[in-house]
């Protein structure tokens, strides 16, 4: 068996594994307090346990770390990029907001989905992040800025729903009071679109927040820009959203990236009306972030401003996001395809 780490493991996880080495379910308390609150993760210091559990907790858990390897930072931002056990990096993102502190973390090295406008699928996945790999990218960060983060996005580099375990794990340590005790509506989980993991995830009792990148309003202009459409058609993935609506009473995020030329157009924004009219979703608008290999524009602003006011007065409750750390090479992938080119 390969060797679990303790950062890997939710509560009830732990409460199972010390069920199968015959200790008390309640250890699994005790290990969190000593983990998250303490953050002692040096078994042989855990005075509550008996020496014997202890010891079997050292042969069956790693407890390394991975390892901040670079910063980039401007006022509101700071880009993490983090070398993993193999040599393998991934990246984070820390924004400051009025509200706190979030993080915008990673769950697989590369990526598979191969959106045309992403950095992060230009390098095919490498393999899935572990979950101990997921929270840690959370610990070092808090570590660094000496503060707390009070909201995550995993929306850094991978498709969560392609990693549907580790991450459901991850977000279960996270949300965990005796974990980080980051509340369920300060986490968001963002798909490309994996229908049955969606399916999956809204039988959950989580309240976490699910975003959906749609990109297009049409069929076949999101066949053009995102493969797994494909697979999985807008029509199943608008009826798969109304389900998730319906069943979870949740509002759903759509996250829409302003490609010039390609999604702007005013016949896109009132499709997109007749899409989501009277729906239980609001639309962000996010200006897109241009990298050096991809042959994707921004929408201008102006046009970014026009599309949000025909959404709006189509009754559709519009944001747009905020533009962080563009001049940090911040956004989705830019700093790790640098590193490894
Ligand atoms: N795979 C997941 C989460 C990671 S990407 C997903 O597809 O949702 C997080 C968001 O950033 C997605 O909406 C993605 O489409 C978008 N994105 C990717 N590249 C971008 C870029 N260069 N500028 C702005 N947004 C981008």
């Amino acid at each position: 068996m390969m060797m679990k780490h303790l950062l890997s493991l939710s509560r009830d996880s732990f409460k199972k594994y010390f069920s199968s080495i015959g200790e008390k379910e309640f250890k699994a308390t005790q290990v969190f307090e000593w983990i998250y609150d303490k953050k002692v993760l040096d078994s042989s210091n855990w005075s509550n346990f008996k020496n014997e559990t202890r010891e079997q907790i050292k042969k069956d858990f790693k407890n390394n770390m991975i390892k901040i390897v670079k910063k980039e930072e401007d006022d509101l931002t700071k880009k993490y990029l983090f070398k993993l056990e193999d040599n393998n990096h991934v990246e984070a993102v820390l924004m400051r907001h009025d509200y706190g502190l979030s993080v915008c973390v990673s769950s697989q090295v590369g990526c598979n989905m191969g959106c045309s406008f992403c950095e992060s699928g230009r390098l095919k996945k490498v393999r899935n992040l572990e979950t101990y790999e997921m929270v840690e990218q959370i610990l070092l960060i808090e570590k660094d800025v000496s503060e707390r983060i009070s909201s995550v996005v995993i929306m850094g580099i991978g498709e969560p729903f392609d990693n549907y375990d580790n991450v459901i794990e991850f977000i279960k340590v996270i949300n965990d009071d005796k974990g980080l005790a980051i509340g369920a509506r300060h986490i968001t989980v963002s798909t490309c679109g994996i229908i049955p993991k969606i399916k999956e995830f809204m039988n959950l009792p989580l309240q976490i927040n699910l975003a959906i990148s749609l990109h297009a309003s049409n069929n076949e202009l999101r066949s053009k820009i995102m493969p797994i459409n494909k697979v999985y058609s807008l029509s199943q993935l608008l009826s798969t959203i109304d389900e998730y609506i319906a069943h979870t009473n949740r509002r759903v995020t759509i996250e829409y990236v302003m490609l010039n030329n390609v999604n702007d157009n005013e016949n896109n924004a009132e499709e997109l009306i007749s899409l989501f009219k009277g729906k239980n979703v609001y639309i962000n608008l996010i200006p897109y972030n241009e990298t050096s290999h991809i042959i994707y524009k921004k929408s201008p602003k102006d046009k970014i401003m026009k599309f949000y006011d025909t959404l709006k007065k189509g009754g559709i409750n519009v944001t747009i996001r905020k533009e962080f750390g563009s001049k940090i090479s911040a956004a989705c992938g830019q700093l790790r395809s640098k590193e490894v080119k």
